[in-house]
């Protein structure tokens, strides 16, 4: 349920509406938007109490939402939402563009990818310490120490990291080294990581899984948010279709699909997509045009060599190249990314 307040209504009146919701045992979420303020209702609301909370004074409107997520959707938090890590504004106009290899493997290629990127224009640097493998014979991450060498090449390149985090028990180290928590697709319905990720006071991505309908990803999401997090970015990262030849197929209206539903940030992984280095500028492009907020992309000294993902990471040259017509595209989109 959102309780929208009357434009003019005062702070003794907002203050009064959320002491009746609390009254219930309810958690009140405040959203002070531009145009107007609104209260999420968060909780089993019991019968007749929008009744009861329409008659209080200073509000205009109680709204049942008709989504299973509410902190997440559109309805609740009508502004788009912005989250702030280093230099990167995430979910405003230009996007932001979240590079590095797909697994960190020495400090010098560590190094030299992050000051590579950060010279083309990326703005966050990506990296797993932590990997989700297939099998369990391929490189599953140096862990801990991958995480010290990504703060090196923090310190570095002045670049905030995003990494994932695949197990309950490592939040606290990942939370350590990490500006953005990312929750891989595998793990989007492993529901006690989303619950402890909530905890955090740190952003956190969650990549769609394999076979996630929208309403199941924004659920997800809504699981961070539920737990007092509200720095939540979504990543379309391709779901699973009967085609071989790609990785995975990147479904392109998640982007405007995700922006109608929901106010939380949306970026698009055209490298774990397509599986091939020779697609990602050309679907990077498509989700830029768009509307996405941001890309992933991967990108290593020497593919060939790489311990993971390899055949879809970028080389430098091919990476800078990617940069420049991505702000060939952003620069021409013309309508403003949340617009419906
Ligand atoms: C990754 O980004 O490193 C990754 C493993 O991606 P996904 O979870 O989308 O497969
Ligand atoms: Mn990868």
């Amino acid at each position: 349920m959102i309780v929208v307040m009357a434009a003019g209504s005062s702070d003794s009146e907002l203050a009064a509406v959320r002491e009746r919701i609390e009254s219930k045992g309810l958690k009140a979420q405040i959203n002070l938007g531009v145009e107007r303020t609104v209260v999420g209702v968060v909780g089993s609301i019991p019968p007749d109490f929008k009744d009861e909370v329409e008659l209080l004074e200073g509000v205009s409107d109680v709204v049942m939402i008709s989504k299973p997520y509410k902190l997440a959707s559109r309805e609740f938090h009508p502004d788009d939402t912005i989250i702030k890590v280093g230099s990167a504004v995430i979910g405003g106009p230009s996007p932001v563009i979240m590079a590095g290899p797909c697994s960190v493997e020495d400090e010098e290629q560590m190094v030299s990818t992050a000051k590579a990127v950060k010279k083309a224009g990326a703005t966050v640097l990506r990296g797993g310490a932590f990997k989700p493998r297939t099998s369990p014979y391929s490189f599953r991450g140096m862990g801990e120490d991958g995480l010290k060498l990504l703060n090196l090449a923090k310190q570095e390149t002045g670049l905030p990291i995003i990494t994932e985090v695949m197990a309950t028990e490592d939040v606290d180290t990942v939370a350590k080294y990490a500006d953005i928590l990312q929750i891989g697709a595998r793990n989007m319905q492993n529901y006690n990581l989303l619950d402890a990720v909530g905890e955090l006071g740190k952003p956190v991505m969650v990549k769609r899984g394999l076979a996630a309908s929208y309403e199941e990803w924004l659920l997800a999401a809504e699981y961070v948010m539920a737990g007092g997090n509200e720095e939540v970015i979504l990543c379309e990262r391709g779901i699973r279709g009967f085609e071989s030849f790609t990785r995975f197929t990147l479904d392109v209206a998640a982007v405007p699909v995700v922006q109608r539903l929901s106010h939380l940030p949306i970026v698009a992984d055209p490298s774990h997509s397509t599986g091939k280095w020779y697609l990602v500028t050309p679907v990077a492009l498509a989700s830029v045009a768009a509307g996405a907020h941001g890309l992933l992309i991967e990108v290593h000294p020497n593919p060939d060599i790489a311990k993971c993902d390899g055949p879809q990471s970028l080389t430098f040259e091919n990476f800078d190249m990617l940069m420049q017509q991505v702000d060939a595209i952003a620069s021409v989109r013309k309508q403003p990314v949340a617009a419906n």
